[in-house]
């Protein structure tokens, strides 16, 4: 933690800072400089330290040194985590590709689209059997028998399933059936649902709050890590911005950024991150050169007639079309699809 003085900080000032800062615990070293004392306060860098720090008089601002999320840092792991969930491996050379509706509908459309995707390339199946819906009226999901339409399609193609789970106490019937526990992003900061993942033994793809900075997102991550489960996948689906000429804002300079901060895997979703089908396969292209680790991507043989999301929803056939342009574009940065 470095303590910055205001330019006028007095001496007394100076030394009440090196007190306090001995009573918490870490060591003070103060730095006179022509303009202005700097103290770096040396030793673990608890939570809530700077808040302590702060209000002194004469301090102008305090800096932390280390990142506030300490297990998802990559200052504390620099080996890339890669999670894997039956063939699904996330944080490999593979580009890996999650693929599926946005609500499952019937065990016939999930284990159809199943066989699709699997013969396309794709190694995870996504499907909402949970569904948060910003309307109550709309449809919320076959729930539980949703569930088992999705273990059906897995039986059917060995794909992995991953599916939203919505409430803490969910997670224990939801990790009966799914290979991965999303978080969606209203979800990102409900914490006991993140502990509760953390308790499931089963890995989480986490999705970035609609809101939330960089920061929050890891520190959401940290809450699944710190109940000892190591495998979080990390989903960039856009943000909400003054922009409404797509759904949400998808900001991909967040893949390079967190895996710069991170040694989680990063994925996008091009398909909430645009709300436009017609966008989807180009902010793929564009996901896999700036070094995304995975795609989730919502198909459906029927787009017009989902249950959900129907507008941002790719055919089977243009989901062909992504794998294939992708796939060159996962060439030229050194991985493969
Ligand atoms: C979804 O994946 O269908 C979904 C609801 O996503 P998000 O939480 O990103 O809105
Ligand atoms: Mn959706």
């Amino acid at each position: 933690m470095i303590v910055v003085m205001k330019s006028d900080a007095t001496a007394e000032q100076v030394e009440h800072m090196v007190n306090h800062i001995v009573s918490l615990g870490m060591q003070p070293q103060v730095l006179v400089g022509t303009q202005r004392t700097v103290i770096a306060a040396i030793g673990d860098e608890r939570q809530g330290l700077s808040e302590a720090l702060e209000p002194g008089e004469g301090v102008e601002k305090v800096m932390p040194i280390l990142a506030p999320y300490k297990r998802a840092s990559s200052e504390l792991k620099s080996e890339r985590t890669v999670v894997r969930a039956r063939g699904l491996e996330v944080g490999g050379t593979r580009v890996a590709v999650i693929a599926g509706p946005c609500s499952v509908e019937s065990e016939d459309q999930i284990v159809s689209l199943a066989r699709t995707l699997k013969a396309q390339g794709a190694s995870g199946l996504r499907g909402g059997a949970f569904k948060p819906r910003t309307s109550p009226y709309s449809f919320q999901g076959h729930k539980e028998d949703g569930l088992k339409m999705l273990a059906a399609a897995r039986d059917a193609t060995g794909l992995a399933i991953v599916t939203e789970v919505m409430a803490p106490e969910h997670v224990p019937m939801l990790a009966r059936y799914a290979d991965v526990l999303q978080i969606g992003a209203r979800n990102m900061q409900n914490y006991q649902l993140l502990q509760a993942v953390g308790d499931s033994g089963k890995p989480a793809l986490l999705k970035r709050g609609m809101s939330a900075t960089i920061d929050e997102f890891l520190l959401a991550a940290e809450y699944i890590l710190d109940r000892g489960n190591p495998d979080v996948i990390l989903c960039e689906r856009g943000v909400r911005t003054f922009e409404d000429h797509t759904r949400f804002t998808l900001p991909l300079a967040s893949v390079p950024y967190l895996q710069d901060r991170s040694h989680l895997p990063v994925v996008v979703d091009p398909s909430h991150g645009t709300g436009k089908a017609k966008l989807v396969e180009r902010m793929s292209k564009a996901a896999v050169a700036a070094g995304a680790d995975g795609l989730i991507v919502e198909v459906h043989a029927d787009p017009e007639h989902a249950m959900s999301d129907g507008s941002q929803t790719i055919t089977p056939a243009m989901f062909e079309g992504l794998m294939k342009t992708c796939k060159r574009v996962a060439e030229a940065v050194d991985r493969t699809m």
